[in-house]
């Protein structure tokens, strides 16, 4: 019970902390949330996105996952990334991965851990997508590294694969996307360099038709 207690004792030390530094912050934060940026980041206790970013409550609309993952069917996701899109209207929204991701290791190995196999599936997509450069590697450790690295570029091109965040495009050309991956030993985020605000380096078969033009073009058909 000594342990579970200190979290709420914690909290409470927080709080004080907080209202000496700023009397009316939580009053504040009560009235509603305007956060910029909506982070798809990985479940591992090690990454905390405020905590990391130096950042405070309101700031980050926040959905993590093992590996921070975009499935195309994960309906947790697609609602988060949703809501953040289009009733938030976040300006960025960034997927961070870490090295060292214990999902990712895994999903480099064939040992079997339970549900979370069909999970990590995904990841060894990615694998498959890169396996020329990543079995070039002969060093393991510059492998995993590499491998966190892609996994989170192709997580980055899954979001711009989605309707939500073309159609926010052919909007109101927001939210650019970006990849980040943390790093562990040091505690500092590397830009991937893989951020998009337009779905024109997109591969053809991945871009859909903007809903607004599409439907002014079915209009004026029906006018003639
Ligand atoms: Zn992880």
């Amino acid at each position: 019970m000594k342990l579970y207690n200190s979290l709420l004792e914690g909290n409470k030390k927080w709080v004080q902390k907080k209202l000496e530094q700023e009397p009316d912050f939580f009053e504040k934060l009560s009235h509603g949330q305007t956060p910029q940026f909506l982070w798809i980041g990985c479940s591992d206790s090690r990454v905390p996105a405020n905590e990391i970013t130096n950042t405070q409550s309101g700031d980050i609309f926040v959905h993590r996952n093992i590996a921070n993952m975009v499935v195309h069917s994960d309906m947790n996701m697609l609602s988060v990334l949703d809501y953040a899109v289009n009733i938030l209207k976040v300006k960025h929204v960034i997927v961070c991965g870490h090295y060292g991701c214990g999902g990712v290791k895994a999903a480099m190995q064939n040992e079997q851990y339970g549900l979370v196999d069909n999970w990590l599936r995904f990841i060894k997509d990615v694998y498959r997508t890169h396996s020329q450069e990543l079995d070039a590697i002969q060093d393991e450790d510059v492998k995993f590294d590499r491998f966190v690295e892609l996994n989170v570029i192709e997580q980055v091109m899954d979001l711009t694969k989605t309707t939500i965040i073309q159609n926010a495009w052919s909007q109101r050309n927001e939210p650019k996307v970006h990849g980040w991956v943390y790093s562990l030993k040091t505690g500092l985020i590397k830009d991937l360099g893989v951020s998009f605000d337009s779905s024109a380096k997109l591969p053809p078969i991945f871009r859909v038709d903007s809903k607004v033009n599409k439907r002014s073009t079915v209009a004026a058909g029906e006018t003639r």
